[in-house]
C-alpha cells in the first residue's frame, strides 16, 4: 500500500506505533501527535469519504479509520483514565487504599435514600437525624451540609451510618455519571398506601445499575389502607424478594412520621452491609474521597462538603478537589462543630478552597501546595478544552461495532421510555428475544412510561446506555443534556422499526464471518507472451464463470501453486470483457504473475460474509 500523499507531499506514515488520544479528540490533536499538518489529515479523511474540520471533535470510529490509514495503532483514553495518568505523573494513585490488608479498618456504610415522590424520603431523613439526637448526641444545631452520620446499636455494638442528605437518585446518578461512587447501600422508600410507582422502579434500576444493595423501607404504615404485604409482592416482580419469602432483600415496615421502626431500618442497613459488602479503608494514609456538595458562602468563601473514603483528613492538609485546591482552614461536622480530623465515611464541610468544585469531583490530599495547584490547573485546562471544542461521544448504535471490537462493551445497555406500559413491555420483550449470538447481551437498565428525562440521560451517561423513546420525546433539558453528554437517544413510533434497527446494530457488533465461495474454473490451453502485459493465459472456462477483478489461485496437477492472484485482465477475442461463462474461451491476465503453463487451472473465488440467522 502506498503512503497517502497530499499535493505530492508524503504524510508522516507510522510503522504501527501507538498514538494515544483523548476520547473526542480532533484531527488537530492527532496531527500534533504525529507531527503532521492538520490540513493534510483533513484531506486524508476527505479521500476516505468523510468531511471533518480540523478542530471538530470526532468519533472514535473516525479516529480509528484515520489511524488505520496512516498506519498507526490508536488508543483512545477516557477522561477518567486521563485523570488517573495526570495523578500518576505526580506519583499519586487515586481510588486504592495504600498498604496491605492489615492496614484496613472497617468503615461505616454510606447510604442514599431513594423512591417515588411523596413517599417520604425527606421525612425519613429527618426522622433518622432526630433518632440520633435523641440518642444523646449533644451539640449544636443540626446543619445541612449534604450528609450526616448517625449511630445505632446493633447486637450491643455501636455502629455508625452515613446518610447522603439529598434524597432521590438524581444526585446519586449524576455523581456516578462522573465516575464517582458515592453510595454503598440504597434505601428504597415505598409508601405502603400507594405501592410501587414509576420512580420507585426508576430508583431501583439506578441502584441496580450501580450494583448497590437495596434495603426497602415500607413507609406510611400508620396510614389507613396501608398494605405492606402488597408492596413486597409488587417488588418481587422486579427482583427484590423479601427475606421472609426466601429472598435476600431486607424489608422494614416504618412510619417516618411517627418515628416507628427507624431503629430496625438502621439495623437492616448494617446487617445488609455486613452480609454483602466488605467496607474497609486505610485510615492512616493521605485522605481521598469525593465532594458531595459545594457552594460559595458570603462570609466563608468557597465551601465544600466532602466525604472521606480513605485516609484521614486534617485541618492544615493541602487538598485538591476537582479543579479547586487549597489548605484546609477549618472543618465543620454535620452539627456545625469544628473538628480537627475526619476518618473514612465521615462527611465534613471544608473551608479554605480557592474556588467551588463540582458535586462528584474527587478530592485528595497532597504533600505540597505546588502539587495541588498544578493538578488543579491541569484539570481546569482540560475541562476548558472539553467544554470548548467537544462533546463527548459515547456509544451510539453506529459506533457499537467499534466499541465491541475494541472490547469496550460486551453488552448493549438500553433505557426504554414509552407512551404506555403495554408498548414499553412489548418493545422490551421483543428486544430481549433478539437472537444475536453469545457475544453480546442486551440489558434493559430501566424502562418506564413518560418522556425521556434528565434522570434517564444521567443513567445512560453513567452506564453507557442508549435511550429509546417510543412515541415520547425528551422533556425539559434532557435533549440538551443528551447532546452535551453525547448520549444516543432514538425515537421510534413503530415497534418493528426499533427492533430492526437495534438488531442491525447488534449484528454489526458481531464480527462478520466470511466464507469462500468458488466462482469458476478455467483450464489453460495456451500461453501467449506479451511484451507489455507479460504472460497471458488462453483459457477455456470449465465451470461457473470467470469475472474480472476477482481473486484466483493457480492449480497444477490438482495442487495449489499460487494463491491470492487477481484476475486483472479478461478478454474475448480483441475485446475487454467483465466475465466469461462456462464453455467459452478467452484470455486471462494475472497481473505480474507469469508462472503459468498449459493444463494449469485457474480457480476464481470471492469472500462472502456469512449471513446470520
Ligand atoms: P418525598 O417527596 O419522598 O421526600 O416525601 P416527603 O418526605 O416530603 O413526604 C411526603 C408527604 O408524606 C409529607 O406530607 C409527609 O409528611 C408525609 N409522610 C411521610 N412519611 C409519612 C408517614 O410515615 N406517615 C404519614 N402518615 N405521612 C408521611
Amino acid at each position: 500500500m502506498q503512503a497517502p500523499s497530499v499535493g505530492g507531499v508524503l504524510l508522516p506514515r507510522g510503522n504501527g506505533q501507538t498514538v494515544r488520544l483523548s476520547r473526542g479528540a480532533s484531527l488537530t490533536d492527532f496531527a500534533e501527535k504525529i507531527n503532521a499538518n492538520p490540513a493534510s489529515l483533513v484531506q486524508v479523511m476527505l479521500n476516505l469519504g468523510e468531511m471533518v474540520t480540523a478542530t471538530q471533535s470526532v468519533s472514535d470510529s473516525t479516529l480509528e479509520l484515520l489511524a488505520g490509514e496512516m498506519n498507526y495503532v490508536l488508543e483512545i483514553v477516557s477522561p477518567e483514565e486521563e485523570d488517573r495518568e495526570l495523578l500518576e505523573s505526580f506519583s499519586i494513585e487515586f481510588g486504592e487504599d495504600e498498604g496491605g490488608e492489615e492496614m484496613l479498618v472497617s468503615r461505616p456504610p454510606v447510604v442514599t435514600v431513594m423512591g417515588h415522590v411523596d413517599h417520604g424520603k425527606t421525612r425519613l431523613l429527618d426522622a433518622i437525624r432526630k433518632t440520633n439526637v435523641v440518642a444523646g448526641e449533644a451539640g449544636g444545631i443540626t446543619q445541612h451540609i449534604g450528609a450526616y452520620q448517625v449511630a445505632t446499636d446493633v447486637n450491643g455494638e455501636e455502629r455508625a451510618i452515613t446518610f447522603i442528605d439529598t434524597p432521590g437518585h438524581e444526585a446519586f446518578t449524576a455523581m456516578r455519571a462522573r465516575g464517582a461512587k458515592s453510595t454503598d447501600i440504597a434505601i428504597l422508600v415505598v409508601a405502603a398506601n400507594d405501592g410501587v410507582m414509576p420512580q420507585t422502579i426508576e430508583a431501583l434500576n439506578h441502584a441496580k445499575a450501580a450494583e448497590v444493595p437495596i434495603v426497602v423501607a415500607v413507609n406510611k404504615i400508620d396510614v389507613e389502607g396501608a398494605d405492606p404485604t402488597k408492596v413486597r409482592g409488587q417488588l418481587t416482580e422486579f427482583g427484590l424478594v423479601a427475606e421472609e419469602y426466601g429472598g435476600d432483600t431486607m424489608f422494614v415496615d416504618i412510619s417516618a412520621k411517627q418515628g416507628l421502626n427507624i431503629d430496625s431500618l438502621l439495623e437492616a442497613v448494617i446487617l445488609t452491609a455486613d452480609a454483602s459488602l466488605d467496607l474497609r479503608a486505610n485510615p492512616e494514609q493521605d485522605a481521598q474521597g469525593i465532594a458531595i456538595e459545594a457552594h460559595l458562602d458570603k462570609g466563608r468563601g468557597a465551601v465544600a462538603t466532602v466525604l472521606v473514603q480513605r485516609g484521614t483528613l486534617r485541618v492544615g492538609d493541602t487538598m485538591v478537589v476537582g479543579d479547586a485546591y487549597g489548605r484546609v482552614r477549618a472543618m465543620l461536622d454535620d452539627k456545625g462543630e469544628n473538628v480537627e480530623e475526619a476518618t473514612p465515611s465521615t462527611p465534613v464541610l471544608v473551608l479554605g478552597l480557592t474556588n467551588v468544585p463540582g458535586a462528584g469531583d474527587n478530592f485528595l490530599v497532597v504533600d505540597e501546595d505546588r502539587t495541588a495547584r498544578q493538578i488543579a490547573e491541569k484539570r481546569a485546562a482540560r475541562e476548558r478544552n472539553v467544554r470548548f471544542a467537544r462533546k463527548g461521544v459515547r456509544f451510539s448504535l453506529e459506533n457499537l461495532d467499534e466499541a465491541l471490537k475494541a472490547g469496550l462493551v460486551q453488552e448493549l445497555n438500553l433505557i426504554i421510555k414509552g407512551d404506555a406500559s403495554g408498548s414499553v413491555e412489548a418493545l422490551e420483550s421483543s428486544l430481549l428475544q433478539l437472537d444475536v449470538g453469545d457475544e453480546v447481551d442486551i440489558r434493559v437498565l430501566h424502562r418506564g412510561v413518560g418522556a425521556v428525562t434528565e434522570s434517564d440521560i444521567d443513567l445512560a451517561t453513567g452506564s453507557d446506555a442508549i435511550v429509546i423513546g417510543f412515541n415520547v420525546r425528551a422533556a425539559g433539558r434532557a435533549a440538551q443534556m443528551a447532546e452535551r453528554e453525547g448520549v444516543d437517544v432514538r425515537y421510534y413510533s413503530v415497534i418493528y422499526q426499533a427492533i430492526e434497527e437495534i438488531e442491525a446494530a447488534l449484528k454489526g457488533m458481531l464480527k462478520p464471518e466470511y466464507e469462500e465461495v468458488e466462482l469458476g474454473t478455467a483450464e489453460i490451453r495456451e500461453v501467449f507472451r506479451s511484451s507489455k502485459l507479460g504472460n497471458i493465459a488462453g483459457v477455456l472456462v470449465r465451470s461457473g464463470e470467470v469475472r474480472r477483478n476477482t481473486k484466483a489461485r493457480l492449480l497444477r496437477d490438482g495442487k495449489v501453486i499460487a494463491e491470492n492472484l487477481n484476475i486483472e485482465g479478461l478478454r474475448r477475442f480483441k475485446d475487454d470483457v467483465t466475465e466469461i461463462r462456462e464453455g467459452y474461451e478467452g484470455g486471462i491476465n494475472l497481473g505480474n504473475y507469469n508462472d503459468i503453463k498449459i493444463d494449469d487451472v485457474i480457480a476464481t473465488y470471492e469472500m462472502r460474509e456469512k449471513p446470520r440467522g
